[in-house]
């Protein structure tokens, strides 16, 4: 676990996306770049719990956030060009972009896999996170120095029986982060990604039902990984993936 305590004003003035922040680790993440001084947009599906994100930034007294909600699994390629411009029309600049959000799918023998149900985990965790660094890449090179985090897993590294199509689209997100890092290296967009490891979250709960959750690290004992690649002490790293535990 990364030995990083992050100053208090470290994200200050800084406009972060993250998806899927309404639960996990991504409402984690939301909170604590909202409490080191960082403007948040929270993007996610289910715009109830963006909206308790919300109330809950806003009554600690961090700085107003904004809610995009958006369902990866059917946003089209306008979807990700009008947000980004009202991203850069309200903002001007984005400084950070959290690929969070994320689909377990269903776990089970490769032969048995259902084709829709692989489809749609390599459109959630893929094809919307491609989709969705296109359109920001130039409002992310507004920034003086941006950051894009993606969200890796054990399985994105080494295959594991019986994780087909999860696995396979985080294998992909570690090829896409690789690529991305290697094109931008030199500029001032860095491209990393982490791997939280086993987390006490709703979907580690469904991956493993029979698991004590009190076993597992919580959210927040991963935010040094996740705030460190946020700010500017990070700025020298890029095409990294590094493990949050
Ligand atoms: P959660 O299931 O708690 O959160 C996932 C988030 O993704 C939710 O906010 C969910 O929104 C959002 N999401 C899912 N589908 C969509 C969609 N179609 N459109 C928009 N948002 C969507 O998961 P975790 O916090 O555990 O996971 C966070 C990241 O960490 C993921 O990328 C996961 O793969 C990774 N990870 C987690 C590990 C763990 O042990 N927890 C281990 C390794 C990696 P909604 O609630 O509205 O559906």
């Amino acid at each position: 676990m990364l030995e990083y305590q992050a100053q208090e004003n470290l994200l200050k003035e800084k406009i972060i996306l993250v998806t899927g922040a309404g639960s996990g680790i991504g409402r984690t993440a939301a909170i604590e770049y909202a409490r080191l001084g960082a403007t948040v947009i929270l993007l996610g599906k289910t715009v109830k719990k963006l909206e308790a994100v919300y109330d809950e930034i806003e009554s600690k007294g961090y700085p107003q956030p904004a809610i995009i909600p958006l369902d990866l699994k059917g946003a089209t390629e306008q979807n990700y060009k009008d947000m980004a411009e009202t991203i850069e029309g309200q903002f001007g600049h984005l400084d950070g972009l959290l690929h969070n959000a994320s689909l377990l799918g269903v776990l089970g023998p490769f032969e048995h896999t259902d084709i829709q149900s692989l489809t749609e985990v390599l459109q959630v965790n893929v094809i919307a996170q491609a989709n969705m660094t296109k359109a920001l890449l130039p409002v992310l090179r507004k920034s003086a120095s941006a950051s894009v985090v993606f969200t890796s897993s054990g399985v994105g590294r080494k295959g594991r029986a019986y994780w087909g199509a999860y696995a396979i689209s985080k294998f992909a997100t570690e090829g896409m982060m690789q690529v991305l890092a290697d094109e931008c290296d030199g500029s001032k967009v860095r491209v990393n990604a982490i791997n939280p490891g086993a987390t006490r979250t709703p979907m580690r709960a469904n991956a493993y039902p029979a698991e004590d959750p009190m076993s597992l690290k919580t959210p927040e004992e991963l935010m040094p990984t996740y705030t460190y690649l946020m700010g500017e002490d990070s700025q020298a790293i890029n095409g990294q993936s590094l493990n949050a535990q």
